[in-house]
């Protein structure tokens, strides 16, 4: 990724799985973590990048670049989505992975990290193209995904029916029907009831929590949200729900904002009828940038990463940021919200909603015997409390955020197995 330097014509090179590294680097030394142990933490298991060549639909072949990054397994089998969008990289997808390892440790599943992409833009191509490159991804990856290996989900651009293709691939292949090789799958080939929603509605879990701790009455809580996609558009109705105004919303094409409210049911029937908000009435539209520094209670950013950033930083004016994407809060962002009194809940707790909720579709595919929606939601509202509550419990007693607090105890757990299992060598 690079970004233009102001007044230049120099780019200067950002890098994703760089920052990322920063917030670890802050917990490891808070742990006083083994020299060789952070060695191979900062250190990526598996990097696979493999041709995607696939025809388009006018007989013209192409080829695009897919990746596949295992970052740790001590805990167990690599977990994490793949991604579908023209900024994927090796390092976004690294730091994705990275992310996706110290995201299972908080919640405490038995999974490494892992992630996924194709470098494409699907929006300039039709479903048949799409499920070719996604069928032809799954069957690269053959000997390195399963069950027991690596298993993929959903994430940008990519949905349950991906996720069937991939099944659908990998079964084929191995002559054995697996659907625990990937989740967020649908429900009629081994999906969990609640996947769907489990992202947001794990990031309105914890927000409330929080909220409820800070004193912020939800009825009337002003919440903006930035990407109205799986994470975002379930959130913003989640919290709808919970009593809260929302009053902005976003998505690729625009911001839009009303101070009155805006009505997120309908934003997102709206949403789902023209594949985007554009030309959506229920708010003024403005840019993405100036909705993020509109004055709010709870501020989501669930998009990509970056958005809140050095150059935006003190402009804003939410008193809680709780973030749905991965990575949306830069380093020197973050720091700028501590000196304002402006909370953080991080990503690898605020959106493990989502995983949570893979890891209860793993095992029901394992065990053949699947859930109601009212335990899944039940046992998914149970695991993101007791593991905030650990968070919470570490950041006042050590007067930390709650990111430090969650890396910590992310780290210290996978430590912990790697030092069980011992550096096979
Ligand atoms: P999605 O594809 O369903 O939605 C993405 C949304 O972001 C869309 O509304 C899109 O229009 C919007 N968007 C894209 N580029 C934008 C831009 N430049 N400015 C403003 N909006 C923009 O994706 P998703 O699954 O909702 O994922 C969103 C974020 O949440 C990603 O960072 C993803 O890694 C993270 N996440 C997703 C899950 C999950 O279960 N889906 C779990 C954890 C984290």
């Amino acid at each position: 990724m690079s970004t233009a330097v102001p007044g230049t014509t120099a780019v200067r090179e950002v890098s994703v799985f760089g920052d990322a590294i920063a917030y670890f680097n802050e917990a490891a030394a808070l742990l006083n973590l083994d020299p060789g142990i952070k060695a191979i933490l900062t250190h990526p298991s598996r990097q696979i990048i493999f041709s995607i060549p696939f025809q388009r639909d006018n007989g013209g072949i192409e080829v695009y670049t897919g990746y596949r990054v295992q970052y740790n397994f001590a805990r167990g089998p690599a977990k994490g989505g793949i991604r579908f969008h023209p900024g994927v990289t090796l390092d976004e997808v690294t730091a994705l992975a990275f992310w996706m390892t110290w995201k299972c440790a908080v919640v405490d599943l038995p999974f490494g990290g892992g992630k996924g992409g194709v470098t494409c833009d699907p929006s300039t191509l039709s479903m048949s193209e799409i499920e070719r490159i996604t069928r032809r991804y799954a069957a690269e990856l053959v000997e390195v995904i399963g069950p027991d290996k690596d298993v993929p989900a959903p994430d940008v651009n990519t949905t349950p029916q991906h996720m069937a293709w991939i099944m659908d691939t990998f079964s084929m292949h191995v002559r054995q029907n697996t659907p625990g090789v990937v989740t967020g799958k649908p429900l009629e080939i081994g999906g969990s009831r609640g996947r769907v929603e489990a992202t947001g509605r794990g990031v309105s879990i914890v927000a409330l929590d929080e909220m409820a701790r800070l004193g912020i009455d939800p009825k009337g809580a002003r919440v903006i949200v930035q990407g109205f996609g799986n994470v975002g558009g379930v959130a913003a109705k989640m919290f709808q729900d919970a009593g809260c105004t929302v009053i902005g919303i976003s998505d690729v094409t625009g911001a839009y904002v009303n101070t009155n409210g805006i009505d997120a049911a309908g934003a997102m029937a709206y949403a789902q009828e023209h594949h985007s908000l554009d030309g959506y009435r229920g708010g003024d539209k403005m840019s993405n940038q100036s909705m993020l520094e509109v004055e709010c209670d709870v501020l989501v950013p669930a998009a990509l990463e970056k958005v809140l950033n050095i150059d935006n930083a003190s402009r804003i004016k939410a008193k809680l940021i709780v973030e749905g994407a991965n990575g949306p809060t830069t380093p020197e962002a973050d720091h700028i919200f501590a000196k304002n009194g402006i909370i953080v809940i991080p990503d690898i707790m605020a959106n493990a909603g989502g995983v949570t909720v893979s890891y209860f579709e793993w095992v029901q595919d394992r065990q053949g015997y699947f859930w109601k929606e009212a335990e899944v939601n039940a046992r998914l509202e149970e695991v993101l409390l007791d593991n905030f509550a650990v968070l919470r419990e570490i950041a006042q007693s050590r007067g930390i955020s709650y990111r430090t607090a969650a890396y910590m105890v992310a780290i210290d757990r996978v430590v912990k197995s790697l030092k069980l299992r011992g550096v096979y060598a």
